[in-house]
């Protein structure tokens, strides 16, 4: 059986033509060359098996979302990822396991162009790591903290689809094969909004990424800059699949207040809208008008009938029982 070190060599001593990775993989530490007029972004999350992906989650869309949530909160910041390190625990030292957990994360680093220059291995439950390295031109980065009375609040792609997939592994729904594999899809390998998240710069007043669930990450925003807002359930962005599934039975929580959809959930006000929807015509994701901001404090919900909506539980937080 390979040692720590012949894996390492084996799946992470990966060359990279970045320019400003002046040491990667190898040394004690890593050694790189940030540009000169741009601010550093960092971010770190860790994924627990069981905990942020079903236990049994085939390694390749374990490797791709351990890196894509990281590009999701780069992308938030409206920052543009470089580098990531990765430290990576694993149960047993079995090859097959790492060779499929690469394919997934190097695919999505390679289609960004960032480079793993770094990492760790260890022995113990299977968890893994991931900090990512990004820029922003100065005093560009977007912050939770800006969104003002007036804004508009904005969405892109669709919401509700990675929580009708855990719905389904948990059984509490029933998917014909297409709409699971969709899912399923949408669950392990969601889309790190990184070109929407560049295009959002100077125009987006606040941003955050939906990891949660669309209330409670809107909520952030809220807290943070001080301000409330009206949420429209009629607005709500549904994919065809989940409104298929709307149809057998709605529930508004799979948009509202179900996690893992690692969209781009912004502020912007009303001036810039056709600026931003100009960039997005570039781009391979949907933007839709959801809310507005006010300045009474508090989110307000409002269904189909324009009656105010109660939602029971806003979202996924590790330490509240
Ligand atoms: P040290 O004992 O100095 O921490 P390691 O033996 O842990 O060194 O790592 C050797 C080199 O391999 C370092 O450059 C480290 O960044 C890199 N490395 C170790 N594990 C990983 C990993 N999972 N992914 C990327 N690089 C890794
Ligand atoms: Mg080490």
């Amino acid at each position: 059986m390979a040692d720590e070190f012949e894996l390492i060599e084996r799946y992470f001593l990966t060359k990279s033509h970045r320019k400003d990775v002046i040491m990667g993989v190898g040394d004690d530490a890593a050694v790189l060359r940030p540009p000169s007029d741009m601010e550093l972004v960092v971010t770190v999350d860790t994924l627990v098996e069981g905990v942020h992906f079903p236990t049994g989650t085939d390694a390749e869309s374990i490797g791709y979302k351990a890196l894509a949530v990281n590009l999701s909160d780069l992308a938030a910041m409206g920052a543009r990822p470089a580098w990531i390190t990765l430290s990576l625990t694993l149960p047993r030292s079995e090859e097959a396991w790492l060779s499929a957990f690469c394919e997934g994360f190097f695919k999505l680093a390679r289609y960004h162009d960032v480079a793993l220059v770094g990492g760790d291995l260890t022995h113990g439950s299977l968890s893994m790591t991931v900090q990512a390295i990004g820029f922003a031109p100065r005093s560009s980065a977007i912050y939770r903290r800006g969104a003002q009375p007036g804004d508009e609040v904005l969405v892109t792609g669709y919401l509700g689809d990675a929580g009708l997939a855990l719905a389904a592994i948990r059984q509490f729904r029933e998917l014909d094969g297409e709409s699971l594999a969709y899912c399923l899809g949408r669950l392990n390998r969601p889309t790190p909004r990184v070109e929407a998240g560049l295009a959002l710069r100077n125009c987006a007043s606040a941003a955050i990424d939906i990891s949660d669930g669309l209330v409670a990450d809107l909520e952030h925003v809220l807290r943070a800059s001080d301000v409330g807002a009206s949420l429209y359930l009629a607005s709500l962005p549904l994919s065809p699949i989940l409104q298929k599934a709307f149809a057998v039975s709605p529930d508004w929580r799979l948009p509202l207040a179900s996690g893992d959809d690692y969209e781009l959930l912004f502020t912007a006000p009303q001036s810039k809208l056709s600026q931003l929807y100009d960039r997005f015509v570039f781009i391979d994701c949907m933007l839709t008008r959801i809310g507005r901001i006010e300045s009474k404090a508090g989110l307000r919900l409002w269904d189909e009938e324009g009656d105010a909506y109660h939602l029971e539980q806003a979202g996924y937080n590790h330490f509240r029982l």
